[in-house]
């Protein structure tokens, strides 16, 4: 066994969080996940191989002042990974920015007082550092989102403002661990649980109908399994330090589809339309005010643009290598027919 103090994760329920815990147990690690129900509640945690053994669930909200000072007790290290990650939410500062920001200060302030803590790895996202691809800018962590708001991209605002929040609490408080982000890209691949990540819900989006035609958009994607990695590889290199921006590869939407039709899913709502023109962008824009709020922003926001990313930094520090995302994108898909995610078009 690799040490005898627990590993905290925050939000062990989630998408990315389930796939730390499975990735740390593996490993050899002792683990203690906050969820927020009674441990009966996750069976896909506590039947992983060695949960019984090393995995310990505890409760704690991200809004509740002191809840998390239980969870980080004894614990060298901590991720941090709850958060609501949502959008075409009803109300941005109570459903989104609250919870990320409160939750944010609640953990940090319990790993100072739990005393023990050596290194905090964050979880924040390429929503911390653009919320809008520009044709000119090859995107590295250097850059911060300066453009969300309540609001514009709501949930890209609280991400920042989080991100924003833990890197101020290191620099004005001086605390005995250090901080290390991770900032992920569009997150996809197989789910531990039943539930439907917001992420892999675009894709069974874009195979539903959902929207008119093939949009000239491109997405950073990477697989969850690699951004549990990612996590890890973090925690474990002591020279870690600062954001790391976690993407495979950028993917226009118009290989999505090929690759999908290509694939044997063509039983499936796939787009057919072609407006990747100029013509059909500005269509697009038009369109856009027709989807959810949210939804409809990004597509104004970011279609007739190309999103470029720089990963050398994780590669280079971290040793970080990356599963092609045409893989990924494949078993997500089977993935999602498994749970019952996609129907066929009558
Ligand atoms: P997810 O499956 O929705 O997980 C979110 C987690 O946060 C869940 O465990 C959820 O608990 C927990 N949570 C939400 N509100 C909470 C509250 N008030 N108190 C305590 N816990 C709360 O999403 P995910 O994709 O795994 O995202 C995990 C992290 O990665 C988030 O910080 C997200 O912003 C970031 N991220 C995700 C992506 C992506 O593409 N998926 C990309 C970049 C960054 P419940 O299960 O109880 O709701």
């Amino acid at each position: 066994m690799k040490t005898i103090t627990p590993i905290c994760v925050t939000g062990a329920s989630g998408f990315i969080a389930a796939h730390i815990v499975r990735e740390l147990l593996g490993r050899g690690y002792r683990v203690r996940g906050t969820v927020r129900k009674s441990a009966e509640h996750y069976p896909f945690l506590t039947n992983l191989p060695s949960a019984k053994e090393r995995l310990e669930l505890v409760k704690a909200d991200l809004l509740t002042a002191g809840a998390y000072d239980r969870a980080v007790e004894g614990c060298d290290y901590v991720m941090h990974t709850a958060s609501p990650y949502k959008i075409n939410v009803k109300n941005p500062l109570v459903d989104l920015v609250d919870p990320a920001l409160l939750g944010t200060k609640n953990i940090l302030k319990s790993c100072v007082q739990a005393g023990c803590v050596k290194r905090v790895i964050f979880t924040s996202s390429i929503a911390a550092i653009t919320d809008e691809p520009e044709s000119h800018t090859v995107f590295t962590e250097k850059e911060w989102n300066i453009t969300s708001s309540l609001e514009r991209q709501p949930y890209q605002y609280s991400k920042t403002l989080a991100e924003r929040k833990a890197w101020d609490f290191i620099m004005q408080k001086h605390p005995a661990f250090d901080l290390v982000s991770i900032n992920p890209v569009m997150v996809i691949g197989p789910s531990l649980s039943r539930s439907l990540n917001t992420t892999n819900a675009m894709i069974r989006d874009i195979m539903s109908g959902v929207y008119p035609g093939i949009m000239d958009l491109n997405w950073g994607f990477v697989d969850v399994r690699d951004v549990a990695k990612a996590h890890i590889l973090a925690m474990e290199n002591d020279a870690a330090s600062g954001r790391y921006l976690c993407s495979a590869e950028t993917m226009h939407m118009r290989d999505i589809v090929a690759l999908l039709k290509s694939s044997g899913f063509s039983k499936y709502a796939l787009p057919k339309l072609d407006l990747s023109s100029k013509a059909g962008s500005l269509l697009m824009k038009v369109l856009s005010f027709t989807q959810p709020r949210d939804t409809g922003m990004y597509i104004r926001l970011n279609v007739g643009r190309t999103m470029r990313l720089d990963n050398s930094k994780i590669k280079r520090e971290l040793g970080m290598s990356f599963m092609p995302v045409k893989e990924s994108l494949l078993e997500t898909v089977k993935d999602m027919e498994r749970w019952g995610h996609l129907v066929p078009k009558s």
